[in-house]
């Protein structure tokens, strides 16, 4: 049976690509050091655990409103008045089955076909192939390392044009770790409100930042711009619930209730259990949430540092999520290898460390290190590399 002309031209995450690989060398038998995996380490905290049993045992397990029970919306809408200040009502909230799709169902509802999206790159990998599925075209802008893999206020003038919809703010970043300052952003939303463009605001490592300067939600900083952007979040980073899958969008109510819509003939709700779960999530406070990130800053102070050491690898610093993303170009040069994949792929076979080639990114000359792992393994691993990096010189 022919399949579709849509997803003929899907490519498969390059992320869960190379966890495989790595899984299948593991179950041969291989001491292997994944450092491709896009998710905390840690259990998800008790107190969730029990508000998901409880909802079991009290029945609720039933089908909900397609865009979310009321009390998660509430909560959100809490969680939004208390961290960013921003106030919005029900109606403009969807609880969905991830932030993930959240990203889906809001491509599906705002774009036609040859509609462009702007992708700074390095970018997500879902982006771009999300936005193919709505028959948009993802236009790439390079987000320079020497700007600290930030797009610039003129970069996103240039890549403008009639057909142009909307551009993603990822902050901080999957894969690059960055942060925009408020300044930043300011000049980033003053070209979207000129040229009438949403802005989607990508804020699910909200809660992992590793700097004194605070989290900034490019709609906090004027009406004009809270009215012209959706916000993508959800628990899976911040409360260590990747497995429930409950993200959300927030902003304009006709696209939100075009999502709802859409969502009512698709995934339905999400899974009901689960939005208990993140109910209690959000109603809870963080302290459970500042234990992770203390545990993250921890390894990225270390890890950053060993890096660094390797011959041939630069790396910007990150500000915020879990992971770092090395330029190895001149490791890759030096080791006599033709290109980032090659490298990854021989240094998963000969040292058994798995990381993930910056090409599936859009940056072809980097390497995408998660520190979802204990810190004596991240040492293990940084010493492999570089091991690798020195034989091979
Ligand atoms: N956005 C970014 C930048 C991510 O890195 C991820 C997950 O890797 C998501 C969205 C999706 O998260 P969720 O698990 O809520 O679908």
């Amino acid at each position: 049976m022919e399949l579709s002309n849509r997803v003929k031209t899907l490519t498969p995450s390059s992320t869960l690509a190379i966890t495989a690989k790595a899984k299948a060398l593991k179950d041969a038998g291989h001491n292997v050091i994944g450092l491709g995996a896009g998710e905390p380490d840690f259990n998800t905290p008790s107190y969730i655990l029990d508000a998901a049993t409880s909802a079991m045992q009290e029945g609720l397990t039933k089908y909900t409103p397609a865009g979310g029970i009321v009390d998660l919306k509430d909560a959100i809408i809490n969680k939004m008045k208390q961290d960013q200040g921003l106030a919005y009502n029900r109606n403009q909230v969807i609880v969905t089955t991830g932030a993930k799709h959240a990203l889906y169902t809001l491509f599906q509802v705002l774009l036609n076909p040859a509609d462009e999206v702007i992708v700074p790159t390095p970018y997500w990998v879902s982006y771009p192939e999300q936005i193919k599925l709505a028959q948009g075209n993802p236009i790439f802008v390079e987000a320079e390392e020497k700007n600290q893999f930030k797009l610039t206020p003129a970069q996103l003038e240039n890549t403008i044009s009639a057909k142009t919809k909307a551009v993603i703010i990822n902050s901080p970043s999957n894969p690059t770790g960055i942060m925009y300052s408020k300044e930043e952003l300011k000049a980033l939303g003053e070209v979207c409100l000129k040229h009438n463009i949403l802005i989607i605001s990508d804020e699910i490592y909200e809660k992992l930042i590793y700097t004194d300067d605070p989290h900034v939600s490019i709609a906090e900083i004027s009406n004009q711009l809270k009215e012209q952007t959706i916000i993508i979040n959800g628990v899976s980073k911040s409360h260590s619930m990747t497995g429930w899958r409950i993200g959300y969008a927030i902003g304009s109510e006709t696209i939100i209730k075009a999502m709802t819509n859409l969502a009512s003939h698709s995934t339905s709700n999400p899974t009901s259990i689960a939005q208990y779960a993140a109910l209690a999530a959000y109603s809870k406070g963080d302290e459970q949430v500042e234990k992770m990130r203390d545990a993250f800053q921890d390894r990225l102070t270390k890890t950053y540092e060993w890096l660094c050491e390797i011959p041939g690898v630069t790396c910007v610093k990150p500000k915020g999520a879990f992971y770092l993303f090395p330029n190895v170009k001149e490791a890759v040069k030096m080791n006599g290898f033709n290109s980032v994949n090659d490298w990854v792929e021989a240094l998963l076979e000969e040292e058994k460390v798995a990381l993930v080639p910056g090409s599936g990114f859009g940056a072809p000359d980097n390497v995408r290190l998660s520190y979802v792992i204990s810190l004596d393994q991240l040492e293990e691993a940084i010493n492999r590399i570089k091991r690798f990096v020195m034989k091979h010189q």
